[in-house]
């Protein structure tokens, strides 16, 4: 298949990506952040992750990494685009559920609520499950071996240096409350983890 079909769509994507996050990171500038995690390893690791959601667009643009690129194929793209749907769709949810409480990183912030309903029901990290499925997603539909699998190296890198300290953190500040939210959810699949 010609891999215009995977540019078009990772252009795509992206894009409706950005613009989802635009206006609550935009609204969250407001609330004043009153406790900070934010080490140097999360830097390094979120630096890391903006690196490789743009590896793809250059991968789009321009013929740099051409010697990784393999041939397209019907199953993995359709695959890949219910990836990435589902993926933006969970992203806009849990953005949405999660309001002024998100932070790109690890940060409690003025009146911070925990939040458990809608997509925090049954999941503590809603939000990084549809990252993770965008980034599968990425990976199917972007015929090339370095630009197709960058953002789900990066994410699963710094979900795994993440996951631990926020929890840690939630913990100290909602205690029994997170405690009890804890037990009855999982991480990042539903039922499973
Ligand atoms: N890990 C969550 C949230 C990502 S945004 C997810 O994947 O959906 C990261 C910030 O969200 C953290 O710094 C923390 O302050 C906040 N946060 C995480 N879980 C929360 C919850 N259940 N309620 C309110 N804020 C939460």
């Amino acid at each position: 298949m010609n891999p215009w079909f995977g540019k078009a769509i990772i252009l795509a994507s992206s894009i409706v990506m950005v613009l989802i996050r635009a206006p609550h990171g935009q609204r969250s500038r407001g609330v004043k952040v009153v406790r900070s995690r934010r080490g140097a390893l999360e830097i390094v690791l979120l630096t890391l992750a903006w690196v490789a959601f743009f590896v793809p667009l250059v991968w789009v643009a321009a013929p740099v990494f051409a010697f990784a690129d393999y041939p397209l194929r019907p199953a993995p793209l359709l695959a890949g685009m219910v990836c990435l749907a589902v993926g933006l769709w969970l992203f806009a949810r849990s953005h949405a559920d999660l309001g002024t409480n998100w932070s790109l990183t690890l940060e409690v912030r003025e009146h911070h609520q925990l939040v458990t309903q809608g997509s925090y029901r049954a999941l503590r990290h809603p939000m990084y499950s549809a990252l993770l499925l965008y980034a599968l997603g990425q990976a199917l539909v972007v015929p090339n071996w370095i630009a197709g699998p960058s953002y789900a190296v990066a994410m699963s890198i710094l979900f795994a240096f993440r996951l631990g300290p926020e929890e840690r953190m939630m913990l100290e500040e909602f205690g029994k409350d997170y405690e009890a939210y804890t037990v009855r959810t999982k991480r990042l699949i539903p039922g499973i983890w």
